[in-house]
């Protein structure tokens, strides 16, 4: 007995013992603190269910909370942060708003990469210079130099980029058809370039296109190394090119400035490997290095449709390394790497920090200097496209209601008009060509706008935009879908398609003359001599005619002409057949015109009758 009494003593002893400390704990919250975060993350409609499971609380406590607090809510209700922050300080914590990575503009991220993971990644160059100094020349050169090192036999295609070794290291360089497309490429935030190669021919000196290169080669914080070329030619002078550019600031090595100078001749291939060598010293000191461990990014150099392979781009990757099989975001499309290959056409599997390469696998054609970069998959690189392009529509959309207005007052002030263009081709080539065309093109009291230019195919994305900014379609050598057509149709928007730039630039500038408001011109309509007057007093004088040729119109401008010479010109104030008013007279009837405010008409004077009618310029 003894035993169990014992035992049952032993019961509510226990029951006793747990429930003061149960009652100490409570109003002591943070006790129960301890599985929780430090913080608690504020994110935009957080429900009381998200925020208990951010706590690690059961949703019931929660609601509890709330009702002390005087609100009563659901788990699925949204709460606002000053209520989350009341309640995460119930709770002894403290709020923070979580700082989010936006992805879908990804090109803003700046990446920073553990420094132990960094390795020496090649230069990436770019060769500039005035028309004629010898850029390709130099670039083929340089090129050929590797093929007959006998690095590949294959046919070298135009991909925008091509590497080359010296020494046991890789210099990349870009080809990029003249300064606008590096411009461009900048404009749109790549920063693709190392160091800019700047040609100037010896012979020549420095010219306009030199110094705008050397413009764009500062602006975009590349190092500069100065070639100076065509030194095999007679009156090659290159201490007046060093002169000319300390001038313009750019102080030569060998006279206490920090920029080298090479000597060579691009045509014969002296001092080529010089420059290869100084390029790589330039490069060992900018210390360049990539991560190649990490998901590649970069910019698109050059893209194009291929008629048979579909969207074809050539990337640089930046950073990272690009495999077959990724998944990548790249403009406002995305797509998964089908294939792989470099200049040489030779298939790759993948492509290292500063390698340029040509992938296939894209749903659309992005546009050179679009940024792109891998995603975990190809679900997530297709969200992140639509997001962008979706923003992009609206940003387009802003920026031409703006300029909408803009325009609108030029138009008001009558000074202006604006032909805005959409212009799509099946490479940036054409685009370029056409671009620099209509440039040309000049039409008094009118301007041209070009709203968007790209390669590809004339999409949906086109049409909505050029909706909402008034903009014609032109395709080159490029087709919208006959969806995208029916939809342009029901939102009229014009879509013109053409194969021949010629033919597309006449139809402009016809379009340009079209939109100018009417010119007139006065057209002579008939003559009338004076065969006759009357002079009525209080009336005038009215001179009877004949009407010689033509035909005499009441509201005619007139002019009277006496042995050649127009003495006067007017109106008249009345046509009058017999007693009749009349609007007109033909030739071989008689007539009374009576001028305005004007008497002294005499006979065998010539009424010379004229009206304004429309000039179609071009027409
Ligand atoms: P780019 O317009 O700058 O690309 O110039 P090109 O490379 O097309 O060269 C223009 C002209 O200069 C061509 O006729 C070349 O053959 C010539 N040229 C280029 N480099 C040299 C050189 O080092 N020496 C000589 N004599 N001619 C050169």
């Amino acid at each position: 007995m003894a035993k169990k009494k014992q035992v049952y003593k032993r019961k509510p002893n226990a029951y006793v013992k747990k429930k003061p400390y149960v009652e100490q704990r409570k109003p002591n919250a943070p006790v129960k603190v301890e599985a929780l975060a430090d913080v608690i993350y504020y994110t935009d409609g957080m429900t009381v269910f998200d925020f208990a499971e951010a706590l690690h609380r059961p949703v019931a406590e929660i609601i509890k909370k709330l009702m002390f607090m005087k609100i009563l809510a659901s788990q699925t209700q949204t709460l606002d942060r000053e209520t989350v922050e009341l309640l995460t300080m119930e709770y002894g914590l403290e709020l923070k708003d979580e700082v989010k990575t936006d992805m879908t503009k990804f090109e803003e991220l700046t990446i920073e990469d553990d420094p132990n993971s960094l390795v020496e990644r090649p230069a990436v160059v770019t060769i500039m210079g005035h028309v004629d100094h010898g850029k390709t020349t130099l670039l083929d050169t340089i090129r050929h130099s590797r093929i007959t090192a006998g690095e590949a036999g294959g046919i070298t295609q135009h991909i925008g980029a091509y590497q080359v070794s010296r020494n046991g290291k890789s210099i990349t360089f870009i080809d990029t058809p003249g300064h606008a497309a590096f411009t461009e490429m900048r404009a749109r935030g790549a920063k693709i370039t190392d160091i800019v190669i700047l040609v100037v021919a010896a012979d020549d000196g420095v010219m306009p296109q030199t110094k705008e290169a050397l413009d764009h080669a500062k602006a975009a914080k590349s190092n500069i190394i100065v070639a100076v070329n065509k030194m095999d030619k007679v009156g090659a002078n290159p201490d007046r090119v060093k002169q000319e550019l300390a001038d313009l600031n750019l102080l030569a090595e060998d006279w206490g400035g920090s920029v080298p100078f090479c000597q060579i001749s691009a045509l014969k291939g002296t001092g080529v490997t010089e420059l290869l060598d100084t390029i790589q010293l330039v490069a060992e000191m900018m210390e360049l290095k990539a991560n190649p461990a990490r998901l590649a990014a970069g910019s698109v150099i050059e893209a194009k449709l291929d008629k048979g392979k579909g969207p074809v781009a050539t990337l640089l990757v930046s950073n990272g390394t690009l495999r077959v099989g990724d998944a990548f975001v790249v403009g406002t499309t995305y797509g998964k790497i089908r294939a792989m290959s470099d200049d040489l056409g030779r298939t790759m599997t993948e492509a290292k920090p500063s390698t340029a390469v040509v992938v296939y696998g894209l749903n659309d054609v992005p546009m050179a200097g679009d940024a792109f970069m891998v995603f975990a998959d190809e679900k997530q690189s297709r969200e992140i496209a639509f997001k962008r392009s979706d923003r992009q529509i609206r940003e387009e959309k802003g920026v031409n209601k703006s300029m909408s207005l803009e325009d609108f007052f030029k138009k008001a002030e009558g000074t202006e008009k604006v032909l805005r263009l959409i212009i799509k081709a099946d490479t940036q080539g054409s685009i370029e060509a056409f671009k620099g065309a209509i440039d040309k093109i000049k039409v008094e009291g009118t301007s041209i706008d070009i709203v968007r230019s790209g390669v590809g195919a004339i999409t949906d994305t086109d049409v909505s935009l050029a909706e909402a900014s008034n903009a014609i379609i032109i395709g080159f050598d490029v087709r919208p879908q006959a969806s995208v057509r029916d939809t342009a149709t029901s939102k009229g928007v014009e879509i013109r398609l053409y194969d021949i730039i010629y033919e597309a630039l006449e139809d402009i500038e016809k379009a340009m003359k079209g939109m100018l408001d009417p010119v007139f011109e006065k057209k002579t309509i008939g003559e009338a001599s004076v065969r006759e007057t009357f002079t009525i007093s209080k009336v005038g004088t009215i001179a009877g005619c004949m009407v010689t040729s033509g035909i005499i119109k009441r509201d005619s401008l007139i002019k009277i002409i006496r042995d050649g010479i127009v003495i006067h010109e007017g109106k008249m104030s009345s046509l009058k057949r017999f007693k009749d008013d009349v609007k007109e007279v033909k030739t071989g009837y008689d007539c009374g015109i009576m001028v305005e405010a004007y008497n002294d008409i005499k006979v065998d004077d010539v009424i010379e009758a004229s009206e304004l009618q429309e000039v179609k310029e071009n027409a």
